[in-house]
């Protein structure tokens, strides 16, 4: 039996994982897992993991490894995940990445890619400031980049609700770099060692950048 495969992002914040992913899940069915969205939703609904993960988020450091495994686990135990995976945000650093591979072992999963998404930094604080979504269906808006057709009401399900997230700020973001920078981009390292490690040029047309990462997972699944 084909192992069930697992795509990772990686990339700082900016780069287009969140976006991407749901490209990904939209043509071929895979299952996004966004770390940062489930903290963001742990955060929500008030539990012990979301009080404790508040602050750092707001700070834009990274929350515990202990934090994320539980959310993480918990998630990946859910039977959707068998039609596959693509992690959006997670891993991020090393004793997450250690985890994801015990993890992968003891599910009978195997990992696909790990694609890095590369961004020039410099492009990434205008990126993120700019940014908010659809609080309906999820669809993703910039200020400058990419403005609903009709002003004020979503392309793609016609709500007219939008959200921006509390830490997609100029002075978040710089943080949120510097972390990705310290912990999470020595992982490409690590997956290129693996023979894993597959890099896409993610500055441009989102849709040219969506076609690259459709052909790696068309190969990946092959
Ligand atoms: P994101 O939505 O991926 O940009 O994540 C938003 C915030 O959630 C990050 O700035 C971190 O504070 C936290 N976070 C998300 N994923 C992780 C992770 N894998 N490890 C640690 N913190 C995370």
């Amino acid at each position: 039996m084909t192992k069930t495969n697992v795509l990772i992002l990686l990339g700082p914040p900016g780069a287009g994982k969140g976006t991407q992913a749901r490209m990904l899940e939209q043509k071929f069915g895979l299952v996004q897992l966004s770390t940062g969205d489930l903290l963001r939703a742990a955060v929500a609904a008030g539990t012990d993991a979301g009080k404790q993960a508040k602050a750092v988020m707001d700070a834009g450091g990274l929350v515990s490894d202990e934090i994320v495994l539980a959310i993480l686990r918990d998630r990946m135990s859910e039977p959707d995940t068998a039609r596959g995976v693509i992690l959006d945000g997670f891993p991020r650093t090393a004793g997450q990445a250690a985890a994801l591979d015990t993890l992968l072992e003891e599910q009978g999963m195997s990992l696909g890619a790990a694609i890095s998404l590369e961004v020039d930094d410099a492009a990434m604080v205008e990126r993120v400031a700019g940014r908010y979504t659809c609080a309906k269906c999820g669809e993703g808006y910039h200020d400058s980049f990419k403005t609903p057709t009709v002003d004020g009401v979503c392309d793609a399900c016609g709500s007219t609700e939008f959200k921006r997230r509390a830490d997609d700020n100029a002075e978040t973001v710089g943080a949120r770099l510097s972390a990705y920078h310290d912990q999470t981009a020595p992982l490409i390292a690590y997956y290129d060692g693996k023979g894993a490690l597959k890099r896409v040029d993610a500055m441009g047309e989102i849709d040219r950048i969506a076609a690259d990462l459709g052909a790696i997972v068309t190969e990946v699944a092959a």
